[in-house]
Formats: C-alpha cells, sequence, structure tokens
C-alpha cells in the first residue's frame, strides 16, 4: 500500500503539471465523469495522509504557476529534492496568492481525491507495462484508471486507485506524521491507551501516512512487541516509537525522492538482523482491517501481562 512518503512522490509527479490546462482525458473510471476534468486548469497538488489531493478549476481565476516548477522534471534528473521542496512551495505559493478572492475561487475551484489502496500508482508521461504474463500467458499492460493530458503534451496516468470530487483539502498537519506540525503528544496519548500499539500506530486519525511497511519498522527499532499494550509500555518506549516513525517515514521520503529502494530491517524478511527467526501473523482490530505484521520474539519481547492476548490475536 503507498504510504505517506510514497504518495508524495506522487506528488512530485504532478507538480510540474500546475498551471496547465487539461486536453483530453481517458481511463476506465466510473467514479467520475472524465468530461468534468475538459479543459480544466491543473492549480494545485497536496498530499495529506496516504491522499493525495488535485485542484482543478477554470483558467480564468488561475492562480500563478510557481516559477520554480519550470525547473522540475518528473523523471530521473536527480532534481527530484527540489521537487519535493516544492510540494510545500506550490501548496503556500496557492495559499498566498488565492487570499484575496478565496470565496470566488472556492466556488470555482475543486479537488480530486485519490487514494491509493494496496496498489494504486501513478506515472508522468509514460504508461505502466506489464511485468508477467496472465495465468493464460498473456502479457497485457494494466489498465488506466485514469489518464490526463494536459496542453504543455505531457500525462499523468493513474493506476488501481479511488478517486473523489471534494470541495477541500482534508487539512490537520498536527496528525500527518511526515508534517513538521505532527503533534507528538496527542500521539502519546493516544499510544498510551490500553490496546495493542500496532493497531494505534495504524489509527489514521493520530499516524496518517502511517502503513503497514512503516508499522513493522519502527516496531522493530523501538524493540517493542507489537501486541505490546500502550498502558503497560514505559513512556520511554512509546516515545522512542514516534521518534522513530517520524525519523523513519522522512528519511524513507528523501529515498523515494533521490529513487532509492527502500532496506527493510524486518519488513518480509526471515530473519532479524541478530540472526534470530522472525515470526509472520495477521493481525488487527476485531472489525477491522487484519494486517500481516513480521516481529522478532527474541528483539521485541512482549510485556508479562499482555501474554494473554496471544491467544485471541486475530480478534483485538
Ligand atoms: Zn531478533
Amino acid at each position: 500500500m503507498p504510504e505517506g512518503p510514497t504518495v508524495r512522490r506522487y506528488c512530485s509527479l504532478a507538480l510540474p503539471f500546475v498551471g496547465q490546462l487539461v486536453t483530453k482525458v481517458g481511463g476506465s473510471t466510473k467514479q467520475i465523469s472524465l468530461q468534468d476534468l475538459m479543459e480544466q486548469q491543473l492549480q494545485d497538488c497536496q498530499v495529506h495522509g496516504k491522499n493525495l489531493y488535485l485542484a482543478f478549476g477554470c483558467s480564468s481565476c488561475s492562480i500563478k504557476k510557481p516559477e520554480k516548477t519550470d525547473d522540475v522534471n518528473t523523471q530521473d534528473d536527480g532534481k527530484t529534492e527540489e521537487g519535493c521542496s516544492l510540494i510545500t512551495e506550490s501548496s503556500a505559493a496557492s495559499k498566498e496568492q488565492s487570499k484575496p478572492g478565496t470565496s470566488e475561487e472556492m466556488l470555482v475551484r475543486k479537488w480530486l481525491r485519490f487514494h491509493f489502496g494496496l496498489y494504486g500508482s501513478i506515472r508522468a508521461n509514460e504508461l505502466a507495462r506489464a511485468r508477467r504474463g496472465n495465468k493464460r500467458g498473456d502479457w497485457k499492460d494494466p489498465t488506466p484508471r485514469l489518464i490526463v493530458y494536459f496542453d504543455g503534451g505531457g500525462f499523468l496516468v493513474f493506476y488501481n486507485c479511488r478517486m473523489s470530487w471534494c470541495s477541500c483539502p482534508f487539512v490537520d498537519p498536527s496528525r500527518d506524521i511526515l508534517c513538521p506540525e505532527f503533534d507528538k503528544k496527542k500521539a502519546l496519548r493516544a499510544l498510551s491507551q490500553p490496546r495493542p500499539v500496532c493497531i494505534t500506530l495504524m489509527d489514521q486519525s493520530i499516524f496518517s501516512g502511517v502503513g503497514n511497511i512503516i508499522k513493522n519498522e519502527i516496531l522493530y527499532l523501538a524493540r517493542v512487541h507489537p501486541l505490546s499494550l500502550g498502558s503497560i509500555l514505559p513512556q520511554e518506549d512509546l516515545t522512542a516509537l514516534i521518534d522513530h516513525a517520524i525519523t523513519f517515514t522522512a528519511n524513507w521520503l528523501n529515498d523515494k525522492m533521490k529513487r532509492k529502494a527502500l532496506r527493510y530491517h524486518i519488513y518480509l524478511k526471515e530473519q532479524c538482523e541478530n540472526g534470530h527467526q522472525v515470526v509472520k501473523e495477521t493481525i488487527g482490530p476485531l472489525h477491522g482491517l487484519k494486517r500481516l505484521t513480521w516481529y522478532c520474539p527474541t528483539c521485541q519481547k512482549l510485556p508479562p501481562c499482555c501474554g494473554s492476548l496471544r491467544l485471541s490475536r486475530g480478534d483485538l
């Protein structure tokens, strides 16, 4: 599942198209009317948690394109670090410029929200190719859910994502793990509750942007057993978990922008870095999504009073 850092990289792919007009639209989606995008101008892109938001509006009430955007290429040109910083710059610039006519602009500007589920992705100026044949041996390229062509000659392609229109993106930087305003105190209070920390870490109302990979990795780095009840763990452990969440996610984003692969410590591993056998289990809330969880029972000891959870971990 694309997590916060991946979605930020997707945003950097869309950013160079800000200011351009849509000239052609295609794709298999039935979630929006493709016609609604025609001749609209892409005016902004933002990331909140694991969602990408693209603002479209008519060009007569357009915002100015950030000057530096022209310098950013979407592909392997080594300038993607700059693209990263521009995410904020673009958003800041658009907010700044929209102040005087905010109410007027809100009437004509709509945000398209993308959620990437487990396998969603974006490409710029290229289509995804089949990596392997299907059961019948056919090599069939993935079908774009949405493909948007711009007057600059380029295009954006969206695969396997859900999309819907909204009036404005949800903005609460205090719960976005990648925002400097992330509220560590609120996160600590949430983690201190008497429920397994692996469940709290996936709560998007507190740790927006954290997904299954980040969860597994930071629990291992902090040497915390996924089923430990937050109310039993010492505060230092919970604080370490939050610090690892912030650092790991920021480093992952940096690597993403440089197109460097992430090196896992425990996720998908059979042995931990200390050579112990790793356990893989499906863990999740009673009525929620249960996710595969990797942990090392030697490095990540379960506090004794959490032992009874072992019997019912499938139904937490
Ligand atoms: Zn170990």
